[in-house]
């Protein structure tokens, strides 16, 4: 049996730059797809996992959970995708398939033993590391891939992977829709992806960002209204004001603040997965009887879901391209906001 070794830029550590490497690739099994990955996007999940914020990562580690590209070979009992076929692949690679949860499209929550395997910084089922987009080839079970609809190009439908399915999940399960006010917290890459949807979806959408910088390019996303959470006034105005709430900020907040601008009633969604523990005062819920959630992801349905809907919509990520080499230099600009909306790397240049 030969090895089958792919290039990669992959953290050796946590406290190191990622480089330029090769890693196994998986062998192909029966029901496994092999893709030539064309784009991959950075998710600040990403730079949360290389720098081991989470706890428990797996190095070396090739992160990128936002895949898009095209099977490149096909397992004996494939049924679901062709050679040549526009796939995409997300957070997960594979789950029990047989607990409540798989069973209702749920992977992402699989209670199975093992359970979900994530893309990277996980194991299969056979106890191997997984390794993730950055990297010229992954092989997928083929019911964890993706068709990609023709109208989407694969370099803006790759963070539709994470980012998308991340906030549509909230968006479409909290009811987003017309009379329905959302605010969305954060104008990073999940947040300009929430703006975008929850407008398709037909509901009034409210970005709370922390200045004004980036009013115009929100507007333009679809937001009716802009507001910067540096200016107190904002938490005056618009108290009792909204439906839904969606958190995408990556740090901690004054949750207790952002409850105040709900309706009664009303629910504030966390996906923004800080490092350090969140804290709030109950009295923020009990008045007005609100609820706080969070949401993780969305199963392999809803991912598909996603897609035909962005297709259909004519949604995709605001992205800057940029080549393999470059991806420490846009890890700082994530961490230092500097990134209109999504950093997708072109994995020809890997
Ligand atoms: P991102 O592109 O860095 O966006 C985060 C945004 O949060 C920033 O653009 C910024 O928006 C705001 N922000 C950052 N630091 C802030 C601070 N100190 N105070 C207030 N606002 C701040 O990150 P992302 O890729 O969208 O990911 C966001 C978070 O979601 C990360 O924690 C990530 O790990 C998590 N995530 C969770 C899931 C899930 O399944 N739940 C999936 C994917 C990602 P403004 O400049 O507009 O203020
Ligand atoms: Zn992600
Ligand atoms: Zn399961």
């Amino acid at each position: 049996m030969t090895e089958n070794v792919i290039t990669a830029y992959a953290a050796p550590t946590a406290n190191a730059p990622l480089e330029r490497t090769t890693v196994p690739r998986r062998e192909v099994g029966p029901r496994d797809i092999v893709i030539d990955i064309k784009y991959a996007g950075i998710c600040h999940s990403d730079i949360h996992q290389a720098k081991d914020e989470w706890g428990g990562a797996i190095f070396p580690m090739v992160p990128g959970h936002e895949i898009a590209g095209v099977v490149a070979e096909v397992g004996s009992e494939v049924t679901r995708h062709a050679v040549g076929d526009r796939v995409g692949v997300g957070c997960m690679v594979d789950s029990c398939r047989e607990c409540e949860n798989c069973r209702a499209g749920l992977e992402q929550h699989c209670t199975g033993n093992p359970g979900t395997v994530m893309t990277y910084n996980g194991r299969h089922h056979d106890g191997t590391p997984t390794y993730g987009g950055y990297a010229t080839q992954v092989v997928v079970d083929q019911d964890f891939a993706l068709r990609i609809p023709e109208s989407l190009s694969l370099d803006v439908a790759a963070p539709l992977l994470c980012a998308g399915v991340t906030v549509y999940s909230p968006l479409s399960r909290y009811g987003a829709g017309p009379g329905k006010r959302v605010a969305v917290v954060g104008l990073g890459g999940l947040g300009h992806m929430a703006v975008q949807i929850a407008h398709a979806m037909g509901a009034e959408v409210t970005v709370l960002s922390q200045s004004l910088r980036k009013k115009e390019d929100g507007l333009k996303l679809g937001a009716d209204e802009y507001r910067a959470t540096s200016d107190a006034t904002t938490f005056k105005e618009l108290a009792g004001s909204f439906d839904l709430i969606v958190n995408t900020v990556s740090a901690d907040l004054d949750l207790d603040a952002y409850l105040g601008l709900l309706r009664a009633g009303g629910t504030m969604v966390q996906v923004g997965a800080p490092e350090k523990p969140v804290s709030l005062s109950v009295f923020s819920l009990l008045g007005g009887g609100k609820s706080m959630a969070g949401s993780m992801i969305g199963g392999i349905p809803e991912t598909q879901e996603m897609l035909d809907f962005c297709a259909e919509h004519g949604i995709g990520s605001k992205i800057e391209l940029i080549e393999a080499k470059d991806v420490n230099e846009a890890y700082e600009r994530v961490l230092a906001g500097d990134v209109r909306f999504r950093f997708v790397i072109d994995n020809a240049t890997i």
